[in-house]
């Protein structure tokens, strides 16, 4: 069934990536060569630069890269940023080399990437993924801008999540996770939605989170501390651990950097080896791992009334339709964690403007406050409220900014997912209705440009 009238020809054309390069070479490492194998796939340049992350992983493949690039240019199309999108990997399992052979590793990796034009402020700007971080980028912009001596001034550009000292932004690291809760907030508070059993906050409400990574944490964090749910269940690749009154997360982190593991918690039961962690009874599952965790197998064992698609494509098609058909909500990944792309667009206009965010007005600002605080209290011969009076006064920090941002984008985005569905009811469900949206946007700039 189709829901976007689009000429003939179009639809094929907005489907197909454009390109994917795969890239093998040889790094001498402890004392013999070592050889390897990544990909840089671009999926759709209706908009440059292009953009999505590189991730280190064993199990990647072209395959796998090529759809995930496809669901970047989706994503930033319906959060309105404006980019192509691309996608790459490294095959590769960090974990089993040492800090200074990854640094070599990706080097030489950045430099096949240069050569072939797949990474540049105004080409390509890839970011982390799973595997990677703010170190990798770090490393890449270095060996961009010692390749590209010419183009120093916005050689910054070439990658975000980068570290702060090296030109990134105050909360790229948290912004995955901040975005999951912020599509939370939007889908409870919006009664057009049955929300969770009819509750409009996740107060008390028992959450599992699959996947304790850098998305899982920090959507884990922010849900536990500000919205008060209980985080009950939180489940990684050998296993999960179970606390009914809810999991202290920042405890559970420490835990997990020290010893390599979440089992083991003193803070919980742990389940070793088992996988069922995620058909374990709760109000919300939140998978923030890999792709396709729930699948055909698993799909009738979901007990949760609401599946906030915190990780890229971890649900099949195949699952799709059958929690679909129980009745269970899904929050559809290319909405749900476009958090992370649209701080890394935060962080590329904070690269090529040159200005860190605020810098002109915040003292201004906080001036003016000064002066509305001081006229309140002649006015009223009362003083200004000791508790709110720092919150009041301050000029707007780059963390404040960015989140203000981050958070007019999902509330923006919401909302016009919600207003589609409600103009049309055939499209039944989010993720359908996000699609359409967003593949709106791109034929329309493909329309428009003439290709
Ligand atoms: N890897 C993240 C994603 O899948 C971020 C991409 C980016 O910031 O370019 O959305």
């Amino acid at each position: 069934m189709s829901f976007l009238d689009l000429p003939e020809g179009l639809s094929e054309r907005i489907i197909q990536c454009n390109s994917t390069y795969t890239v093998r070479f040889g790094v001498r490492l402890r004392g013999r060569m070592y050889s390897f194998v990544g990909w840089r796939s671009v999926h759709s340049e209706h908009c440059e630069p292009v953009k999505g992350g590189i991730r280190y992983a064993s199990n990647a493949d072209a395959e796998e890269v090529e759809a995930l690039a496809a669901l970047m240019t989706l994503k930033c199309s319906l959060v309105d940023v404006p980019f192509g999108g691309s996608k790459g990997a490294l095959k590769i399992d960090p974990r089993e080399w040492s800090p200074q052979e990854l640094e070599r590793i990706t080097r030489r990796f950045t430099q096949e990437l240069n050569k072939r034009g797949l990474i540049g402020p105004g080409l390509n700007v890839p970011a982390p993924d799973i595997g990677t971080g703010e170190r990798e980028m770090a490393w890449m912009m270095d060996e961009y801008r010692r390749a590209n001596p010419t183009d120093v001034i916005n050689a910054r550009a070439c990658v975000t999540g980068k570290p702060l000292s090296k030109g990134g932004i105050a909360g790229r690291t948290e912004a995955t996770g901040r975005g999951v809760q912020f599509a939370i907030q939007s889908f409870l508070r919006d009664h057009r939605t049955k929300g969770l059993k009819g509750r409009r906050d996740l107060n008390s409400a028992s959450v599992i989170v699959q996947g304790f990574g850098n998305v899982g944490y920090h959507a884990a964090k922010f849900l536990s501390e500000e919205d008060a749910a209980r985080v009950t269940i939180v489940a990684e690749r050998d296993g999960y651990v179970h606390n009914p009154d809810g999991l202290a997360i920042e405890r559970l982190k420490e835990h997990q950097k020290r010893t390599g593991s979440i089992l083991g918690f003193d803070g919980a039961r742990s389940f070793g080896g088992d996988m069922s962690g995620i058909e374990q009874s709760c109000d919300a599952l939140i998978p923030a791992a890999m792709e396709n965790a729930i699948h055909a197998e698993n799909a009738e064992r979901i007990k949760a009334h609401l599946i906030i698609e915190a990780a890229n494509g971890p649900v099949t098609f195949e699952a799709d339709q059958i929690l679909r058909s129980r009745g269970i909500t899904i929050l559809p990944d290319l909405y749900v964690n476009a958090g992370g792309v649209v701080v890394s667009y935060f962080e590329w206009v904070k690269n090529l403007t040159h200005i860190p965010f605020g810098l002109m007005e915040r003292r201004r600002r906080e001036r003016r406050n000064h002066t509305i605080a001081a006229a309140l209290e002649r006015m009223t011969g009362k003083e200004f409220p000791a508790d709110i009076r720092d919150e009041f006064l301050e000029g707007g920090s780059e963390i404040d900014l960015v989140r203000s941002g981050l958070e007019d984008v999902m509330r923006g985005t919401w909302a016009r997912i919600a207003d589609l569905m409600e103009e049309r009811p055939e499209l039944r469900d989010y993720r359908t209705a996000a699609y359409v949206a967003s593949i709106r946007q791109i034929a329309d700039a493909y329309e428009a440009i003439g290709i």
